[in-house]
């Protein structure tokens, strides 16, 4: 086990085996796994990226200062071993929703609107599930960044961790206010790097830019989301005003939080 900044365990002696992969009944769940140093260096390696950038530090910072505890484990199969699972699952649902089942409830994000609102009481621990060097498809690859699904998974972290989840629908591609939030600081993260293009919805293959949606230059892509996400947005500044203050002062060409 390794601990980083002091609040967070990356620690391999458990996984989480995810419900309905290899035949697996029931509910996600951690179990036993063989431990492993090369998996725990390889996130520490990706914390380390994440906390060099700008936006990456914001989001580090605020998981500092609610002070609770994140642990990152592994997915692994039935044999213990970690699961080089497809980015698509390894970074989502699975993860989200054991982050949140820490509170006692079970399935808050992922693609399932569960209309269930954080009490502000927020999660004493959250567990985030990552099985980075996952082999991809081109598709997948194209997309898919182990900082940036690192960073999305922080950002459900730490909203669970305040109390804030939010399984609300928005009823546009992001499905509900929480993977809207997660995937807007995702972005911004993206965007600031820029070694990878922003995601237009939570599901990865819809991933384009949208600067296929504002050509000819007629309306910015910032003010082109502030326009359809107005609503959001403005529940992401209440819910996160510490986060989304700091955000809005990161220069980047995709920020609609920048004021
Ligand atoms: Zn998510």
């Amino acid at each position: 086990m390794i601990v980083w900044r002091q609040h967070v365990r990356i620690d391999s002696s458990h996984g989480l085996l995810a419900a309905g992969t290899h035949g697996v009944s029931g509910a996600d769940r951690l179990v036993r796994a063989t431990p492993s140093e090369a998996y725990e260096r390889h996130v520490v390696r990706v914390l380390n990226q994440i906390a060099s950038s700008r936006v990456g530090a914001l989001v580090v910072n605020r998981l500092t200062a609610i002070g609770r505890p994140l642990r990152i484990v592994p997915r692994v199969n039935l044999h213990q071993r970690i699961a080089q699972t497809p980015a698509a699952v390894s970074f989502d649902r699975g993860a989200n929703r054991f982050a949140a089942g820490v509170t006692g409830r079970e399935g808050e994000h992922g693609e399932t609107n569960t209309g269930l609102v954080g009490t502000g009481r927020g999660a004493r621990a959250s567990i985030i599930a990552f099985s980075p060097g996952a082999r991809l498809t081109s598709a997948q690859a194209s997309v898919y960044a182990e900082d940036s699904a690192l960073v999305h998974e922080m950002v459900h972290s730490l909203r669970a961790l305040s109390g804030h989840e939010d399984g609300r629908g928005i009823g546009t591609h992001f499905h509900n206010i929480e993977e809207f939030s997660a995937i807007l600081v995702e972005n911004i993260y993206r965007s600031s790097t820029g070694r990878h293009r922003i995601r237009e919805s939570h599901r990865m293959h819809d991933a384009r830019s949208f600067d296929d949606r504002t050509h000819a230059g007629q309306e910015s892509v910032n003010d082109l989301f502030r326009r359809i996400y107005a609503k959001p947005l403005a529940r992401f500044r209440e819910q996160e005003p510490q986060l989304a203050s700091a955000l809005a002062t990161v220069t980047a060409p995709f920020n609609p939080l920048r004021v």
